[in-house]
């Protein structure tokens, strides 16, 4: 049996290493093969030279893939994926806020319950700021009841998989990946584990405000064409409405003659209804552009190299 980690990792040269020796100290005493698939995800800091420093000084399997440029958590999770060898892989982050020692505790999960085939960590309680821990929840609200997939709330990416779900994530080769969706796309057992996340051990998040904000959209966009169908509604809805108006309109004209005043009406009429076609546009064109760029099959991520010290350790 073979176990692979996955750790995309974006600017934290303060914590690889304490990640890697904190990995060291928990799986100590297993009894089975492991790896540790780092991915340099473009960092501006000197993660590189700390991964590389790694992967000649240790004793354990590391791979280091290390991307041309920034592509992003998602890419690179597929790209660990991809790179994975084990029979069963875990993704975990690098800031410690996930302890490598609960990857042990999804893997007991998963030997005693052959039913289930990925054990997904959750947040039970978050410590969100006020507004994000809102938009989070309608978030999932309105993601849920717009789409056919199954969204957890507070569902992480640190999983541990079996290799038949690897298999299945890694032939979602879509360039728009969001992970939460496509975990649940696949299908399978999956077991909700709840745990804490700890405190970022160094450094800080790389999420704003307004990156969690696209990412929804990305989500909304990539699993659902729900949205697509507002045009028809509301086209449907203001349709009815105007053509009873129509109707009062003509009625009053016919019976009591030519009204001259009417800018308001006519201005709000011109205002709300392009403002209106506006939206349903922008609609289109979020679907359109995205189809526009998966056509072009670019791949997910560039790897400008890719360290392996296998052979030191065999
Ligand atoms: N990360 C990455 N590429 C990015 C942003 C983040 O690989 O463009 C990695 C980051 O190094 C960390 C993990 O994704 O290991 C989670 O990022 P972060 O801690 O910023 O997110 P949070 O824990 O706040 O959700
Ligand atoms: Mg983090």
């Amino acid at each position: 049996m073979k176990l692979s980690l996955v750790v995309p990792c974006y600017n934290e040269e303060e914590n690889v290493e304490l990640f890697f020796n904190e990995v060291v100290k928990s799986f100590k005493k297993v009894k089975f093969k492991y790896e540790i698939i780092f991915i340099n995800d473009g960092s501006k800091d000197k993660t590189i030279d700390k991964l590389k420093e790694l992967s000649k000084t240790s004793k354990e399997n590391i791979k280091v893939i290390n991307f041309s440029r920034n592509f992003g958590k998602e890419a690179g999770m597929y790209a660990g994926l991809k790179e994975a060898t084990g029979d069963y892989v875990s993704i975990i982050d690098a800031d410690l806020q996930q302890k490598p020692s609960l990857v042990l505790e999804m893997l007991d999960i998963l030997e005693k319950n052959l039913e289930y085939d990925s054990v997904a960590a959750y947040q039970e309680k978050r410590n969100d700021p006020f507004f994000k821990r809102i938009f989070s929840n309608l978030f999932y609200k309105l993601i849920n009841k717009i789409s056919d997939v199954e969204f957890v709330p507070g569902a992480s990416d640190f999983r541990l998989l079996k290799r038949n779900m690897v298999n299945a994530i890694l032939e979602m080769s879509e360039y728009y990946r969001f992970s939460k969706g496509i975990f649940s796309f696949v299908g399978f057992n999956t077991y909700y584990l709840p745990y804490v996340a700890d405190k970022r051990a160094r450094g800080e998040s790389k999420w704003s405000f307004w990156g969690l904000f696209k990412y929804a959209i990305e989500g909304i966009v990539a699993f659902t064409t729900t949205p697509l169908r507002i045009a028809t509604f509301l086209g449907i809805i203001i349709s009815g409405i105007s053509f009873i108006y129509l109707i009062i309109l003509v009625t009053q004209t016919l019976l009591l003659g030519i009204d001259v005043p009417g800018y308001a009406s006519t201005l709000s009429a011109v205002l709300l209804l392009g403002g209106i076609q506006l939206f349903a546009l922008g609609i289109i064109g979020e679907y359109l552009g995205r189809t526009y760029v998966e056509t072009k099959r670019r791949p997910i991520y560039i790897a400008k190299e890719v360290i392996d010290n296998k052979k030191k350790t065999k």
